[in-house]
């Protein structure tokens, strides 16, 4: 490293990207660091209510956060563009037009979908994954619904197959039986034909959660019209429908994948060892051999003391953000480094609206309770990272 200050690279404005970016401008002078944040997009998005826009229950724009509005500018500079690739050897990333070089690197640029290799999955099925992805079925699905009104025989346009009945799936299968009296009502479609199935591989929804908060949660979806499979894999994806459990098809034009997720490729292209794509980090979140490197939020693997790993979360990925702006200053100030251990407030899952399951502390939590919960998790969230401004422009309060 020359005398020039450290140049600080942050991929990925997510949940520990902003985290990241925002902790580093409160606690740096101009003079310590150059910081620069990269995102495909100029804005951040709430990934955690990206199932409501999916369905269509709630407008993309209120998943939507300006970076501009929740950065500082002068102390962080802001770069719109696509990360291609990285090279350890060299220290660059290649950006769209620009290459960028740094001695520090914050790689938090959020997990890819785990398709299994199964099949057409990655072709055929749409992914809850960015605005753009969840405008894309959301359209889809308004678009299934005017066709079978010009062809009634073609069930297959209102048949809606989930993949994967973990938190994702569960949330998002919630919101669309929410949407559907609207979209039945608007395009004079019998609800009764309407039909949504989540398939889940494990032997229960949710696998690992609370049983007692699983059965009620799945209840109320049954009660919203969701058919569950359990216990049932999905072995192809074709166009127009799924091949699950012994060979049985379920004919449908909207399948949904919400089976899980690995890290991002570029890890692994880098040189960089990975579990399914994700980096096993030591215990200040560096990349073990590259001590400048940090990988943080979906990318990074940590374990539990039994030596489980702790499943990919935004609560995970917004205090590794902290801690790694903490331990990257630390690194700069020649000061001992703080080892990161997750502290696991709990977990509270939509099922639509007023209702939801969850665990917070030691307390279990259902229905209205739950889901009020959840709000004010949400709420919290726009609170830390745009204070009350953002509160009060993009929290949810009602319903
Ligand atoms: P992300 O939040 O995914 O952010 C990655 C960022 O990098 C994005 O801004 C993206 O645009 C950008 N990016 C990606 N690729 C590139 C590229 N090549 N170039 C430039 N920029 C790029 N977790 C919870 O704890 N609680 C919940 O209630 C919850 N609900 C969820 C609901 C849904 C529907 C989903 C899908 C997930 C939910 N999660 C929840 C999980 C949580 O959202 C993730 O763990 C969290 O988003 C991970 O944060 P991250 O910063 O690693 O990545
Ligand atoms: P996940 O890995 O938690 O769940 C995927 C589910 O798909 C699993 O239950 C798995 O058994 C099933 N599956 C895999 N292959 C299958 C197949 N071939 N056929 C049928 N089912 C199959 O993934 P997720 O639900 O997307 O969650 C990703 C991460 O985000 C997790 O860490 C989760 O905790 C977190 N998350 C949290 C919340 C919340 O706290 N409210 C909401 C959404 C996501």
């Amino acid at each position: 490293m020359s005398n020039a200050i450290p140049k600080i690279v942050i991929l990925g404005a997510g949940y520990a990207g902003i985290l990241t970016a925002q902790k580093l401008q409160k606690q740096l002078n101009f003079n310590e660091a150059e910081v620069t944040l990269v995102n495909k997009h100029d804005y951040h998005y709430i990934t955690t209510h990206l199932h409501m826009p999916a369905a269509g229950t709630d407008h993309p724009e209120n998943a939507k956060v300006k970076i501009s509005s929740i950065i500082d500018e002068m102390k962080i500079k802001f770069i719109k563009s696509t990360v291609h690739s990285i090279s350890v050897e060299d220290k660059k990333i290649q950006l769209d037009n620009e290459t960028l070089h740094y001695d520090y690197l914050v790689f938090g640029l959020g997990g890819e979908p785990e398709t299994f290799g199964i099949p057409g999955m990655k072709e055929n099925a749409f992914m809850i994954r960015s605005i753009n992805s969840v405008n894309l079925i959301c359209e889809h699905i308004e678009y299934q619904f005017a066709k079978y009104k010009n062809d009634e025989t073609q069930k297959d346009r209102i048949t809606f197959v989930v993949g994967g009945a973990g938190f994702t799936g569960i949330e998002f299968v919630g919101e669309l039986a929410d949407r559907l009296p609207e979209l039945c009502e608007r395009f004079n479609v019998d609800p009764k034909e309407v039909k949504i199935y989540n398939v889940e591989a494990a032997p229960t929804a949710l696998p690992g959660f609370d049983p007692e908060l699983v059965e009620y949660g799945m209840e109320v979806l049954k009660n919203k019209g969701v058919e569950f499979k359990i216990g049932v894999a999905i072995k192809e994806c074709k166009e127009d429908g799924v091949i699950i459990g012994e060979n049985e098809e379920i004919k449908a034009r909207t399948i949904v994948w919400t089976g899980g997720i690995r890290g991002n490729h570029m890890l692994e292209e880098a040189g960089i060892e990975v579990m399914r794509g994700r980096v096993k980090v030591d215990e200040y979140l560096r990349v073990p051999g590259h001590e400048n490197i940090f990988v943080i939020g979906d990318n990074a693997l940590i374990f539990n003391d039994e030596g489980r790993p702790f499943p990919p979360t935004a609560q995970i990925a917004m205090q590794q953000g902290v801690n790694c702006a903490s331990n990257i200053i630390s690194t700069i100030g020649n000061h001992s480094l703080t080892t990161f251990k997750p502290e696991i407030k709990g977990t509270v899952a939509s099922l639509g609206k007023g209702e939801a399951i969850g665990i917070v502390g030691k307390k279990k939590l259902k229905g209205w309770s739950a889901a009020q919960m959840k709000k004010v998790i949400d709420n919290r969230y726009l609170f830390i990272i745009g204070g009350v401004p953002l509160v009060v422009k993009k929290g949810r309060f009602f319903g």
